[in-house]
């Protein structure tokens, strides 16, 4: 974070339907990460500003809860329309701020427009429950009503999707919102705010403090008028952020890591789980929550496997995601850079099998951004580090096992559960992975990315707390339930008392 000279590409932060300038106080920059030129230039938030945007919110919500949803829809239906004629725009301002190629980039956007458009939708549904009474002449129903300020906190890796699988349900159920992007990725958090100001989303509605952590970050956490945490991030900052909330009794909602696994039976398509890992595992430069980063292979195929993976990996190409036939991008940082390259030493250490990769990767033009050779660890055991901890970089572990018993044992052996895959020929052993695979996300013959916006997004034990994203469980993160009698008897009636 450094104040240096103010490009042309400077924004404040959004607060009550205005823009401040970024100018008017201390600043942070951020570089693209394949090349290390400056992108843009922020205003750095201070608690002052969340209280700021806290109070716009809280005003906002006044009236927003009582806009009809039908009519919020409408808003997010301008939205996504506005999010589709710019696609191509964003996703190259999100390859030159974050990193991934263009193409997942392209996708990135276009997982915010399905989300505006389903979430749109919910505007005419935001299905509650009428359910009979046990007395007569008696209504029983429960319907959906928004909590509040919802405080929205997001990470660097979709830097688009992320923010739309919190804000677009919240909005559409009445909630105003406080909104802090990753203080790596904040450009396209400022995209989707300009896109709401253009469709006509009401001022203090949806505000935007760019920030650290722990400054706009924590003031956020300890906010009284904030009724709700989204929070997606690391296990490590998730833990933090319940602790905190929990002084103020807020609900909270936690997205966190993941240790995905990749299941191959001796029965699988070879070919095709080869091309579900090295999507999975490889793509967006394994930053994803949901990276296939362990292989859990079978015996009878593990030497084939390992061979026929090395040779399809060691052919990918490594570059800035802007230029065309480039398929690994970057990493976000140098920090994070070394820290996967840490790894390298740990799994040898360890006694794993360094099969490719290994080092940063430095020649030529990559020397100016922040780029690791796509490694794949081999022969490793279940228990060791590299097996174990979320990388979040190009690497991958292959840990041979001897039954399917043993690979359900090993792939519910981490404490994570966000994401898992089994490939197989055998239909038993696909419905026996899903009765038995302990992950939020689970794929039969595919890899463990590419989720769908409409189910359920999220993960059980340390990937988070229970709660879910995306589809129709958003919809239970971000309202709460109001049970409503109404007694048209004319007389009193005692529930559980009166025949
Ligand atoms: P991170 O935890 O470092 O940061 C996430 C966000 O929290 C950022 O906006 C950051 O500024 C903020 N933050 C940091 N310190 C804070 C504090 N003290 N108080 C409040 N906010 C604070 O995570 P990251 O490095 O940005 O993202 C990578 C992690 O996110 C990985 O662990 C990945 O698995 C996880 N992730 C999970 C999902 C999911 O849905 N399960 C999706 C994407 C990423």
């Amino acid at each position: 974070m450094s104040g240096t000279a103010i490009g042309t590409r400077a924004f404040g932060h959004y607060i009550d339907g205005k823009w401040g300038r970024a100018e008017s106080g201390p600043t942070f920059e951020t570089r693209n990460p394949a090349t290390g030129e400056p992108v843009a230039t922020y205003a750095r938030g201070t608690a002052a500003d969340v209280d700021r945007a806290v109070a716009a919110a809280k005003a906002a919500f006044a009236k927003w809860r009582l806009v009809p949803a039908p009519k919020r829809g409408e808003i997010l239906f301008r939205a996504a329309q506005l999010l589709a004629e710019r696609k191509e725009e964003f996703a190259r301002e999100m390859t030159e701020e974050m990193g991934k190629v263009l193409l997942e980039a392209r996708g990135d956007v276009q997982e915010g427009i399905d989300m505006a458009f389903y979430m749109g939708g919910e505007g005419r549904r935001l299905f509650g429950q009428q359910v009979p009474a046990e007395l007569p002449n008696k209504w029983a129903m429960a319907v959906r009503k928004p909590l509040g300020v919802c405080g929205m906190i997001t990470p660097w890796n979709f830097p688009l999707a992320i923010p739309t699988w919190k804000i677009m349900p919240a909005l559409v159920a009445g909630n105003t919102i406080v909104f802090k992007p990753a203080s790596l990725t904040p450009l396209l958090a400022v995209r989707l705010t300009q896109i709401f100001e253009e469709a006509g989303l009401p001022a203090g509605v949806l505000n935007l403090v760019t920030g650290t952590g722990a400054e706009v970050g924590d003031a956020i956490l300890a906010h009284p008028d904030i009724a709700l945490i989204s929070f997606t991030g690391s296990t490590e900052t998730g833990d933090h952020v319940a602790g905190e909330a929990a002084r103020t009794r807020k609900r909270v909602s936690l997205e966190l890591g993941g240790k995905n696994a990749i299941i191959v039976m001796d029965d699988a398509d070879l070919d095709l789980a080869l091309d579900g890992i090295v999507w999975s595992a490889f793509g967006t430069s394994g930053q994803r929550c949901t990276a296939a980063s362990r292989v859990i292979v079978h015996r009878a195929v593990e030497r084939a496997l390992t061979d026929r993976l090395a040779e399809r990996v060691g052919k990918l190409r490594l570059g800035n995601g802007l230029t065309d036939g480039v398929e690994i991008g970057p990493v976000i940082s140098r920090a994070q850079l070394e820290r996967i390259n840490s790894y390298m030493a740990i799994g040898r250490e360890e006694g794993a099998e360094l099969v490719l990769g290994g080092r940063i990767a430095d020649d030529g033009d990559l020397a100016r951004g922040h780029f690791h050779e796509p490694t794949i660890f081999g022969g490793a055991k279940a228990t060791m580090r590299v097996a174990q901890e979320e990388i979040f970089g190009p690497v991958t572990t292959l840990i041979p096992v001897d039954s399917f018993a043993e690979a359900i044992e090993v792939a519910n052996g981490v404490q994570y559960g966000l994401s898992a895959a089994i490939y197989t020929a055998d239909v038993n052993r696909a419905f026996r992975a899903m009765q038995d695979i302990d992950t939020g996300i689970l794929y039969v013959n595919a890899g463990t990315i590419g989720a769908e916006i409409q189910l359920p997004f999220g993960g059980t034990k340390a990937t988070g707390n229970g709660h879910r994203e995306a589809g129709q469980a958003a919809l239970d993160v971000v309202t709460e339930w109001q049970s409503i009698y109404v007694d048209y008897s004319g007389r009193l009636q005692r529930a559980q008392i009166d025949d």
